[in-house]
């Protein structure tokens, strides 16, 4: 697979919490959410299986499950299929070839069942069927709202809440587990700032709210009070965040001028294999907060069938990247994540990337590298004039 060109920028209409989060770390991350597509780079199967996770979970609050009661889960696994599957349609060549069918996602059953279980459970208690009015301060009913995406009155802003109980004035989070935040038990920084801009938007929508909830896959549940100041400040935080992507880009600022490296931003990141200003900056130092990713030039391919599978080993003499030595050896790469889209293995003078790769060990003086079947890829770098980078 040749890298991809991060492409034209265009100017941002709006910004969502997922977008605001990103732009914390690197404005350029923000900028690939918003405009990049599914389609460029492989997403982390995880995400795909978070957003069917989430899909349930409102599905539920919306009363579209039918379930007998508590113990009837299959209303919820139909809507998790259905939900990947649609995901799954959208996604990236790379994710296909190494899951030819949806169910050999990683942990697919896994996040199934536990949707089904919660879900489940919230639907055997829903005992209306569109939602009971409840009462906003200027006393007009309004139904609870689940999955609606909610808009600032200016537009700056929009959302999609797992849940608004208005009755309760609750914002509903749930987390599929995938984020790895550090602590269960309390709400991260991050959660605290995307509940706080659900909270404004639901203001914004006549729906008055006092705190967020965290629901994590287990069912665990941590809460946050949020004030209407609180909200507000959040939501002219994710304003000024917006102005300046946009001021950015209108200016001609590309992908990797708006870039901000560090072992920190640029951990989980999907877009490693194409941003140059990564590639700048990364040191070995950064191994263990970001992951493996070389840069290298192959000095040598070597091609057996291994089990019927044909496995390349790639010699590397190393350039850029988070993997410390000057040669490396990536073992044993199905050949066929390689020829996607080019047809051809790299030779030896091309340069390529691994990204997401998994160091092994040192052997004959050279790193080995293996690959992680989830989350590495190889790209080869097109020289100047070939790809235009
Ligand atoms: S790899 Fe790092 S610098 Fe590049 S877009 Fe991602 S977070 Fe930003």
């Amino acid at each position: 697979m040749l890298v991809p060109e991060p492409g034209a920028l265009t100017p941002l209409e709006h910004i969502t919490p997922s977008i605001y989060e990103a732009s914390i770390h690197c404005t350029a991350k923000a900028a690939w959410y918003a405009l990049g597509g599914r389609s460029v780079l492989p997403e982390n199967p995880a995400a795909m299986l978070g957003s069917a996770f989430h899909s349930v979970m409102a599905a539920a609050h919306r009363g579209e499950l039918m379930v007998a009661n508590e113990a009837d889960r299959n209303p919820a696994r139909r809507h998790f299929d259905e939900s990947a599957r649609a995901l799954y349609l959208q996604a990236h060549p790379l994710i296909k070839l190494k899951f030819p069918t949806l169910e050999r996602l990683p942990y697919y059953n896994v996040q199934r069942e536990r949707a089904a279980l919660l879900a489940a459970r919230i639907a055997s208690s829903r005992s209306w069927s569109a939602g009971p009015p409840v009462m906003t301060s200027n006393a007009a009913p309004r139904p609870l709202q689940t999955e609606f995406r909610l808009s600032s009155t200016d537009g700056l802003i929009v959302g999609r809440a797992d849940h608004v109980d208005g009755e309760s004035q609750t914002v509903v989070d749930y987390k599929s587990g995938y984020i790895g935040e550090a602590d269960t038990d309390a709400v991260s920084d991050s959660e605290a700032r995307q509940l706080r801009l659900y909270a404004y938007l639901a203001a914004e929508n006549g729906v008055n709210v006092s705190k967020g909830a965290i629901v994590r896959r287990d069912g665990q549940r941590c809460e946050l009070a949020i004030s209407r100041a609180d909200a507000e400040i959040e939501a002219n935080s994710a304003r000024r965040r917006l102005h300046e992507i946009n001021a950015a880009i209108r200016e001609g600022v590309r992908f990797d001028g708006l870039a901000s490296p560090s072992s920190q931003s640029c951990r989980g990141c999907p877009c490693i294999a194409l941003c140059d200003s990564f590639w700048a900056e990364a040191n070995p130092v950064w191994q263990s907060d970001c992951g493996s990713h070389v840069e290298g030039c192959v000095s040598g391919a070597q091609t057996r069938q291994i089990l019927g599978v044909s496995l390349t080993t790639l010699a590397l003499g190393v350039q850029r990247g988070t993997v410390s030595g000057e040669r490396l050896s990536a073992e044993q790469i199905p050949s066929d994540w390689m020829t996607l889209g080019s047809g051809s293995l790299p030779q030896a003078g091309d340069v390529i990337r691994v990204v997401y790769g998994r160091v092994f060990g040192a052997g004959e003086g050279a790193v080995v590298i293996r690959i992680d079947k989830t989350l590495t890829s190889v790209w080869r770098v097109p020289p100047e004039g070939e790809g235009g980078r």
